[in-house]
C-alpha cells in the first residue's frame, strides 16, 4: 500500500521545486577547508539569528549532538544530565556512552521537561576521585518524546542560573527550536543566551533535505572541528546542502505556525473520537500523541488499519504519535479522522 499522508515524521515529505532550484545554483567550495562561500554566508546567517559567535555545519542533528557532548565532556564517564525520554538516549544508538564515553544521567520530567529541583543536589556535587563530575546539562526544545511540549523561558533560566554557579555547562537540543519560537513568540536569540551550545536543524519542519548548524563560542567550535573530521562530518563541496538550509531559513519558518494549526485540529477532533484519550491543551506545536481507551485494537492493529489505508503514524510504547508538516493538508487530516473513527467503531 502506498503511503499517501504520512505523520510519521516532519522530515517525510520532499523538498519543493524552488528549493531545488537554489540548491542547484549554489556557489560551492571546499567546506573542510572553510572555503565554501554557501556554507560559510549559513554559518553567517545562523550566527546572527541566535547571536552566536561561531558555528559548524553538520550533516545531521545526531551528529551535532555527539559533537557538542564530546567537545563538552573532559573525561571518559563524565555525567550528562538529559531527560529519561530525550531523543539521544531513546533512538541515537547509545551514542552517549558509544561514542561520547560519557554516562547519560536521565531525569524524569513531565512531558520532556525537568525542574531546576530534580537536578539541584546532582549539579552542586563536588567532583570526588570515585564519582564522575556533572559536566553538562542538555535541553531539548521542543521535547520530542515529550509531545511537542516547550520548556518555560523561566525554567531555562533557573537552571541556567544553577549551572552557572556550579561550572557546570548547558546544550540546547534545537531540532525544533524554531516551533518553540514559532509558538511561544520568543525568539531564537532569548532562547539561545542561555546554554553554551546550541544547534538547529533543516530537515525537521523547515523542510531542507539535509543539515544542521553547531553554535557556541569561537573556542568551542574550533574544538568541534576536531571531532567533525573524527567522526566523518567534513564535507567537500556541501555548499549544495546548504543552500537549501538558507532557501528553508529564508522561505519556511513561517509554515511551523501552521503546522501547529494542523496539530491543534488533529488533536481537538480526536479528542471527540469515541475511544480515543487525548488532551489537546497538551499540544502547543506539531506533535500530537494520543492513545486508544476501552478499545479492543492494540495499537500495532490500529496501525496496521491506518497503513492498509495508505495512513501512517507510528507508536512509542502504548501511545500513537501524529507529527504535522507542510506535506499534509487539512483534508488529509478529515480523511484520517473519517478512517480513525471507522476502524474503532467497528
Ligand atoms: C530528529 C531529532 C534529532 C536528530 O536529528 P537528525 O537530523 O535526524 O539526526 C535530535 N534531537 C531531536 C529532538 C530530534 O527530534
Amino acid at each position: 500500500m502506498k503511503i499517501r499522508i504520512d505523520y510519521f515524521s516532519d522530515t517525510n515529505f520532499a523538498p519543493s521545486k524552488a528549493m531545488r532550484e537554489y540548491m542547484m545554483a549554489a556557489e560551492v567550495g571546499n567546506e573542510a577547508a572553510n572555503e565554501d562561500p554557501t556554507v560559510n554566508r549559513l554559518i553567517d546567517m545562523v550566527c546572527a539569528m541566535l547571536n552566536k559567535p561561531a558555528g559548524i555545519f553538520l550533516p545531521t542533528g545526531t551528529m551535532s549532538n555527539a559533537i557538542a557532548y564530546k567537545t563538552h565532556v573532559r573525561n571518559t564517564g563524565d555525567y550528562i544530565i538529559l531527560d529519561e525520554t530525550s531523543h539521544p538516549l531513546i533512538v541515537q544508538s547509545g551514542l552517549i556512552a558509544g561514542l561520547v564515553h560519557a554516562t547519560a544521567l536521565p531525569i524524569k520530567g513531565i512531558n520532556g521537561i525537568f525542574r531546576k529541583s530534580q537536578i539541584e543536589e546532582l549539579v552542586a556535587r563536588p567532583a570526588v576521585r570515585n564519582i564522575p563530575k556533572v559536566r553538562l546539562v542538555s535541553i531539548e526544545q521542543t521535547t520530542n518524546f515529550g509531545g511537542g511540549a516547550i520548556w518555560p523561558l523561566a525554567d531555562i533560566q533557573e537552571i541556567y542560573a544553577l549551572c552557572k554557579q556550579h561550572n557546570v555547562l548547558m546544550h540546547l537540543d534545537g531540532a525544533r527550536l524554531f516551533n518553540a519560537c514559532i509558538a511561544s513568540q520568543i525568539s531564537v536569540a532569548e532562547y539561545s543566551k542561555y546554554f553554551d551550545s546550541v544547534f538547529v536543524d533543516f530537515s525537521k519542519g523547515l523542510g531542507a533535505p539535509v543539515g544542521s548548524i553547531l553554535l557556541g563560542s569561537k573556542k568551542f567550535i574550533e574544538r568541534a572541528w576536531y571531532y567533525k573530521f573524527q567522526f566523518g562530518g567534513a564535507m567537500h563541496q556541501s555548499g549544495f546542502l546548504a543552500a537549501g538550509c538558507i532557501y528553508a531559513l529564508e522561505n519556511n519558518i513561517i509554515n511551523l505556525a501552521e503546522d501547529h494549526k494542523k496539530a491543534n485540529y488533529l488533536a481537538k477532533n480526536l479528542s471527540n473520537l469515541r475511544n480515543i484519550a487525548i488532551n489537546p491543551d497538551l499540544y502547543q506545536t506539531n506533535i500530537v500523541y494520543f492513545s486508544l481507551s476501552n478499545s479492543e485494537i492494540s495499537p500495532k492493529k490500529f496501525l496496521a488499519s491506518l497503513l492498509q489505508k495508505g495512513i501512517r503514524m507510528v507508536n512509542i510504547g502504548n501511545k500513537i504519535r501524529a507529527i504535522t508538516h507542510y506535506g499534509i493538508s487539512y483534508s488529509d487530516i478529515d480523511q484520517t479522522l473519517a478512517v480513525i473513527n471507522k476502524i474503532l467503531s467497528s
